[in-house]
Parts: C-alpha cells; structure tokens; sequence
C-alpha cells in the first residue's frame, strides 16, 4: 500500500487537486511506497507567505517558551519511534536498527536547540562613557530549507531544529524520494502546538520546488544540505539576491591508519563505510594505510566486509539513480586498473529485487583514478599506500571536498600535527565520536557554514548592533 503524501502549509494538510504527482518506489523490492504531490512555484508562494505570517509572533516569543515548544517535538517524537523508523525504513531502505539510531538523534537535535537557544547571548561593548553598546542576535525570518534523500528525517531535523528554535520560520523542501517523514514531522509538531506557518513543507522536484524556494524574494536565508552541483546552484541563487546561504555538501573523506595504531579498532573504524551502505556524506571512503601494513590491513578489511551481508546487516542503495551509479563505479575502478579486493558487484538471485550491491574494497587506488576523487555514495573503500607522515597528509589534502577526516595513531602528537593540517571540517583522532553539540560542516567544496552544535545558532541569527547614548 502507498502512502499518499501532501504538503504542509500554515498548519494543515493542503489538498493536491489536479496537481501532478509522482509515484516512488521503495528500495527493498522496488515497489511503490508514496505517492508525491509535485508542488508549483504557487505552492512555495503560499508557504513563504504562511511562514512570513507567522514569524514576528514566532520571533517575539520568548526563547525559553520557544524552547518548550521543540522540547515537545522531540518528546513526540520519541513515543512514536515505531511509525518514523518504518516509514523511513521503507523509503530509504536503511537497517532498523540504523533507522532507530537516527530518529533519537533527531529527537536530540530538538532537545538540545530547546535548551541552548536559552543562553543565545549577545554582548556588551565598552565605548566609554556617555554611550552604551551592545549586540544581539536576530534571526532571518523566513529560512527555506532543502535537504538530500540519505538522511531526511535527520537532516531535516538538523536544520529545523535550530532554524526555529533562533526564531526563524521555516519552508522545508525534502527530496522528492523519502518525503513521508518531513511531512510527519510537520503534522506532529502542529500537534503538540506549533504555531500554523512556523514549519511548513512543501513537496516536490528540485527543479520547479527547489528553484522557487531559492528565487522567492521573502526568503532570507537559504539552508541546503546535498551535492556538490546542486549546492552550486543553490549558491548563485542566493548571490543573486545577496541572501546567505548555509551549504553541507559531499565528501571524499580520508581514514589514515598508521603502522602504530591498534589495527583493530582501526578495521572497525575502516566499516562504517557500511553505515547507510555508505549513502553518508561524512563517509570514510579513502583509505590511507602506511605501506608497513598495506597488505595486512587490507587482509583485515576485507575479511570484516564480508560480515556486512546486503539485508539484514548492510542496507540498499536509496534511488534507482544511486543504484546505478554505484555499479557504473564498478565498471568505472575495473576500467581504471584498481584492484578489488571483495565485493565488486550487484547482488544478484532473490535479493536483486531490491537495489543491494556488495560491501567492496579496492586496493592500489591512485590520485588520477575518478574512485580516488569522485563521491561513490555506496559501500565501496578505497585504498592508497603512503610511506611518510607527509605524504600521508598530501594524500589525505588531494581533494576538492573537505567534509571529514579521521587519523589512527598510538603517537598522540603525530595524532594531533596530522588533524592540524587536514583540510577537513572534522577529524576524528582514534575514534573520537562527534554529537549534536560538535560543529559539522565542510572546507572547500564540502560547504560553507556549519550545522549542529551551538555554532548553527550562530548562521541562523544575525548580529544586530545597538548603541545608545547615556549622555
Ligand atoms: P541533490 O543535490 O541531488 O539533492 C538535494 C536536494 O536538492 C533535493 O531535495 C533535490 O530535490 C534538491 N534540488 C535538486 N535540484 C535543485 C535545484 N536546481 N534547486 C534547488 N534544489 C534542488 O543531492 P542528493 O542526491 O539528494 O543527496 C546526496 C548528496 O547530499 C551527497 O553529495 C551527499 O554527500 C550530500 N549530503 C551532505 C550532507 C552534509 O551534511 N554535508 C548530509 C547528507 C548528504
């Protein structure tokens, strides 16, 4: 049975009438789960309308009753684990278990903006006598918000999360193939007394959607989370109207493993490539291994993956797109002379119902191979030997992304030379674990701006400067 999607606009469902729609097909068995309404740019128009509506009541508010309100999301949220993690199971085929992780991070995200908004202080200024300065932080007004289909239960709630509880509004665009859950979120936050307009989600493609959201002039600040190309886009949208806009991006991120290190809690590490079958954009998808364990290493991995059985431990390929994507790489590090260590295919026999493909491992990867540079989004390592702490760093550096970096080492100060001079947003010393409360977000063309921790605030506020004068 198919879920028949609407959007949400100031506080209630909207009806689709003769609207366009599309029907998506879940990557289990490849059968329909929902039926998308494709919303027009009047869609967008009516929600940036809605959410402008609600915004000086919104904003006004104080942050403590604000916080309250997002508290009650999260605590909603929570009790109805059960329908967010099938819903989402069966639209973007993640592991339940994966899944269940996910919605108490989302959840997380709530609790933790609810509470840290109360201490979203500005300062004082000291100009002498006769005048007094001081600052404070504003929010935008209304925030449209584009997330990707890897992740949509929490990258929306990321984003939303710290959006409204800044005292923004929101125009939320999911990706048009895992659109249930923002729609969810939406109802369940009217439920438990979020004001109509405050969160508002309207469904669709990138092209008609995305575009309207990026183009219409009472949008203030743009919030986009998915690749490279797309964020391009989204950013000449936002030059044109000299809006900003918070971009998180792709990633190639680099696993260096030295000679030192304990090899195992390093394979471990070397296997959260198969973590959403490795549809995350913080991925380890480079492996650096010093050439004094190359073989031993890639023994080890290779060994571990195979644990990684598509099904019950490791996930489908979320898209039709992706799917072939990932095969197309395949063929890509055949053609380019990689050599393959386990996996390497699409699963075939009863499970090729649905879009699995092996957990894989390709050795003697170079710099000029497209699987070295490119974004494979799929359960696929790629390792290249270094001899040198430099070479290592100058391999991890040959990147255009910058997303996430991880270093095993027992030489704590090598540990952290090497983190100091990575180009990468975050970097993970030995299996340092982040959370809601560690900035996330990319150098170069991994992003501008950060999400999460008490430094997304800070992009979803403005610093407005007030002097009076005492004399
Ligand atoms: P995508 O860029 O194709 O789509 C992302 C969103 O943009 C979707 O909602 C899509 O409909 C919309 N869109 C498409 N064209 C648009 C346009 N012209 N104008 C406005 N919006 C448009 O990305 P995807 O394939 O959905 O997601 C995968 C990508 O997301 C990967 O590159 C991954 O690394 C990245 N990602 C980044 C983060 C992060 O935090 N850095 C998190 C998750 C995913």
């Amino acid at each position: 049975m198919t879920r028949d999607l609407h959007h949400w606009i100031d506080g209630r469902a909207r009806a689709n009438g003769a609207a366009a729609t599309v029907v998506v097909s879940g990557p289990l068995d490849r059968l329909p789960v929902a039926t998308v309404p494709l919303g027009s740019a009047k869609d967008v128009d009516d929600a940036v309308a809605a959410a402008r509506q609600a915004f000086p009541a919104w904003r006004n508010l104080a942050p403590v009753e604000r916080g309250r309100l997002l508290a009650k999301v999260a605590a909603r949220l929570r009790e109805r684990e059960r329908d967010f993690v099938d819903v989402e199971v069966s639209e973007t085929g993640k592991l339940t278990s994966e899944m269940v992780s996910g919605l108490h991070v989302s959840a997380d995200y709530f609790e933790f903006y609810a509470g840290v908004v109360r201490a979203l202080f500005g300062e004082t200024i000291n100009l002498g006598a006769g005048d007094h300065a001081f600052t404070s932080r504003e929010p935008f007004g209304v925030v449209g918000m584009i997330t990707p289909w890897n992740g949509p239960l929490t990258q929306a709630s990321r984003g939303v999360s710290a959006a409204l509880a800044a005292g923004n509004t929101v125009v939320l665009k999911p990706s048009e193939f895992t659109s249930s859950t923002s729609v969810m979120l939406a109802e369940l936050a009217s439920d438990v007394g979020l004001p109509p307009g405050v969160l508002n989600v309207v469904l669709g493609t990138g092209t008609e959607v995305g575009s309207s959201i990026c183009a219409h002039p009472d949008v203030r600040l743009l919030a986009f989370t998915g690749s490279v190309g797309v964020g391009k886009m989204v950013a000449r949208a936002a030059a044109d109207r000299l809006v900003p806009a918070i971009l998180e991006l792709g990633g190639k991120s680099a696993n260096i493993v030295f000679d030192d290190a304990d090899l195992e809690r390093a394979t471990q590490s070397a296997l959260t490539i198969c973590v959403g079958a490795g549809q995350q954009c913080s991925a380890l998808s480079r492996l650096l291994l010093q050439d004094t364990i190359y073989e031993d290493f890639l023994a080890r991995v290779g060994a571990a993956m195979t644990s990684r059985v598509p099904g019950p431990t490791l996930a489908p390929m979320t898209t039709e797109a992706q799917y072939d994507k990932v095969v197309e790489y395949f063929e890509v590090a055949r053609a380019e002379g990689a050599r393959l260590v386990t996996g390497g295919r699409a699963v075939t026999g009863e499970l090729a119902r649905g879009r699995y493909v092996e957990a894989t491992v390709y050795a003697d990867v170079t710099p000029d191979m497209r699987l070295f540079r490119e974004e494979v989004f799929g359960p696929v390592l790629a390792a290249t030997p270094f001899t040198t702490e430099d070479e290592a760093i100058a391999l991890a550096n040959d990147s255009e992304f910058g997303l996430a970096a991880s270093v095993w080492t027992t030489d704590s100060a090598r540990g952290l030379r090497v983190a100091s001079s990575l180009e990468s947003g975050q970097v993970m010393i030995n299996g340092g674990r982040s959370g809601i409360e560690t900035p996330f977000g990319g150098y170069k063309a991994s992003g501008i701006g950060r999400e999460k921790g008490f430094e997304s605030l800070k992009h979803y506020t403005q610093v407005k400067t007030t002097i009076v004068s005492t004399r």
